[in-house]
């Protein structure tokens, strides 16, 4: 009897942007398993049918992304994780039960791990931008490694006093124009806005107050080096780029799909800085 062929997928509307095929399609190859993984463009309101038939269209689990990870929460048996981040991006078939977590959170700091080794033993208040799916993931990474003060700011303020509460003590908000005295002495500072992402506006802001020591990450990967960790290089900061959130978030589902748990290497990494580029890579690839 031939070997069984696994496929997952990643569901989103539109999908096309997704650069998950590429990580885990070169998971597939270097490891050898024979699985396939897919995108596949789902209207919103067509969701829960398709997950329904999951199983049925030979998928073992998914990614989701935007439109979807909200809804899902809804549609599946989600953990404490996925519900404390008030999305899911990650779903498996655990028998006939559809279960769902969030892998950013994961991500963020197995990534902030790799990069800026030792961040957690700086104590000293930690600065997040931003209110939103990706900010909630962040907060939720930091607080369950112990950070502390972790203030958020963000544009619209309801949003991040919403996030500070949901959070617990341990989370503050600030108001936008509080910037430079949230600055002041942050030990790490996360923009986890859109801000400096192509096409839109850059994010502009004066990294002095920060913490000689201090790490600033960006979750925003495209482009790579965004104006805000190019500003922090040129200050002496140590920077974290998005790219690895972006790779170590695929490590929790790829196991849970295909029983083995990735590296995330330097090989990796620049097939898919290639991909990000337009490169010949990615794509939708089957093995047997
Ligand atoms: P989201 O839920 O739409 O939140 C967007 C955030 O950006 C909100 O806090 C929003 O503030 C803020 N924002 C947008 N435009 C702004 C502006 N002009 N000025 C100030 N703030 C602005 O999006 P998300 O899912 O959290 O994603 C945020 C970013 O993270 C995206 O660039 C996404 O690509 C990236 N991301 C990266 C990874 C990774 O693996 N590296 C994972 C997830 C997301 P308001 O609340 O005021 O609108």
């Amino acid at each position: 009897m031939g070997e069984e062929l696994r496929a997952a997928c990643v569901v989103g509307w539109p999908v096309e942007h997704s650069r998950s095929p590429a990580i885990h399609n070169h998971w597939l190859r270097v490891l050898g398993i024979p699985g396939a993984y897919r995108r596949e463009a789902v209207r919103p309101g067509d969701l829960p049918a398709f997950l329904a038939g999951l199983a049925a269209r030979g998928y073992v689990g998914c990614n989701l992304t935007v439109p979807h990870k909200e809804t899902a929460l809804e549609l599946a048996q989600a953990d404490a994780r996925a519900r404390a981040v008030g999305a899911a991006n990650t779903l498996w078939l655990d028998g006939a039960n559809l279960r769902a977590t969030n892998t950013d959170a994961d991500g963020f700091i197995a990534n902030l791990d790799r990069q800026a080794p030792g961040w957690d033993r700086m104590a000293g208040k930690a600065v997040v931008l931003g209110a939103g799916g990706a900010a909630r993931a962040v907060v939720y990474g930091l607080v369950e490694r112990g950070a502390a003060p972790i203030l958020v700011l963000n544009r619209t303020p309801a949003r991040a006093q919403a996030l500070a509460r949901a959070f617990g003590p341990r989370v503050e908000a600030a108001t936008w124009d509080g910037l430079p005295a949230a600055l002041a002495g942050a030990r790490l500072l996360v923009n986890a806005t859109s801000l400096g992402m192509q096409g839109a506006p850059r994010l502009d802001i004066d990294l002095a107050p920060l913490a000689s020591d201090a790490v600033v990450a960006d979750i925003v990967y495209a482009p790579l080096e965004t104006p805000l960790l190019a500003a922090a290089g040129r200050a002496g900061l140590r920077t974290v780029d998005g790219l690895g959130m972006l790779l170590h978030q695929a490590v929790g589902g790829f196991a849970l799909w295909f029983g083995v748990r990735p590296e995330v290497t330097s090989e990796l990494r620049r097939v898919i800085e290639r991909d990000l580029a337009g490169g010949p890579v990615g794509g939708e690839r089957r093995m047997a």
